[in-house]
């Protein structure tokens, strides 16, 4: 009895030395939001695109309320109310989000306290109320508070009406994130786009929490379809895009799909193909760092060598 009793304490003392050794790690530390300042840029016909920290926000204005596109960070929930309020004094009456990161869902709690109803595909809801794990780096988010949660859910398309402004949100499969909305302002030809498109860099795929290139890529393919030369796309990163920029946007997926299957044919590992640089000529003009090449590579990877069920295995 008693040596079985040793043995419990020893293997408990084990797993609990291999629970500490398995911590996940901590996640970076927050931006400085005091010297973070709003940019406000006029699209026309009463659509503004702020840029402050984090994602894109759209700003659309009707007769009678505000459409908003995203809202970074909760910290800079004033900031962005003060840059609104030099354009409009319309009450904010819809919060869309684009996705579930944090970097656009952060000002939902602030705004919905404001009484912004805070819309957005269904699996946005899912992962926030869930809390997610990040594929590339291991870092954990808890499950986001019931206060930041979205209040009003879609499934593949929905349309929002303002007096003289209608925003029509759509939903693309397995792009970004499994919850990627993006917002066509057609009466204004605005597109705003999340995180499914980036201009002038590398996108983030979420290959963990159910993004695909190859949704990525059907996600510019429906834009080029709406969009003309005088069209003004909102990216979920970077600076105000056109047609032109798009284009260009997909032509690097499309390569980077094209090399990456051929490798994973192969069967080639992940450290394989990070070795092997097969993007080494587009990092010139997409990679901001080494960081964000090798990145590229492993999420590109990941949405082509991964099983189906170890994607949603690992969520
Ligand atoms: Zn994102």
């Amino acid at each position: 009895m008693l040596r079985i009793g040793i043995t419990a304490i020893a293997t408990t003392m084990l797993l609990a030395g291999a629970a500490i050794a398995q911590q996940p790690p901590a996640a970076p530390p927050p931006p400085d939001f005091s010297k973070v300042e709003i940019k406000t840029t006029d699209l026309g016909d009463n659509i503004y695109m702020l840029e402050g920290q984090g994602g894109n926000i759209t700003v659309a204005v009707a007769k009678d309320g505000i459409i908003m596109v995203d809202g970074e960070y909760a910290p800079l929930h004033d900031k962005i109310k003060a840059a609104i309020s030099t354009v409009s004094n319309q009450p904010i009456k819809y919060l869309i989000d684009t996705h579930f990161h944090g970097d656009h869902t952060g000002g939902n709690a602030p705004f919905a306290k404001d009484g912004v109803t805070i819309v957005s595909e269904i699996n946005v809801k899912n992962r926030l109320a869930a809390g997610t794990t990040n594929g590339l780096t291991g870092v954990n988010t808890p499950p986001a508070p019931p206060d930041a949660l979205p209040s009003k859910t879609y499934t593949k398309t929905h349309q929002i009406r303002l007096l003289g402004r209608v925003a029509d949100l759509k939903h693309i499969e397995n792009a970004h994130t499994d919850g990627d909305t993006y917002v066509w302002f057609k009466t204004a030809n605005v597109l705003s786009t999340g995180d499914t498109f980036t201009n002038g860099h590398y996108p983030n795929i979420d290959f963990a929490n159910g993004g695909n290139i190859k949704g990525m890529i059907a996600a510019t393919d429906v834009y080029l379809k709406l969009t003309n030369a005088k069209s003004r796309i909102v990216p979920g990163h970077g600076p105000l895009a056109d047609k032109a920029a798009l284009m260009e946007y997909r032509t690097m997926l499309v390569t980077a799909r094209d090399r990456m299957a051929k490798l994973v044919k192969e069967g080639k590992s992940e450290d394989d193909v990070v070795a092997a640089k097969p993007f080494a000529d587009l990092d010139a003009k997409w990679a901001p760092s080494e960081l964000a090449a090798r990145n590229f590579i492993r999420v590109v990877w990941h949405s082509l060598a991964d099983k189906k069920e170890t994607r949603k295995g690992a969520t």
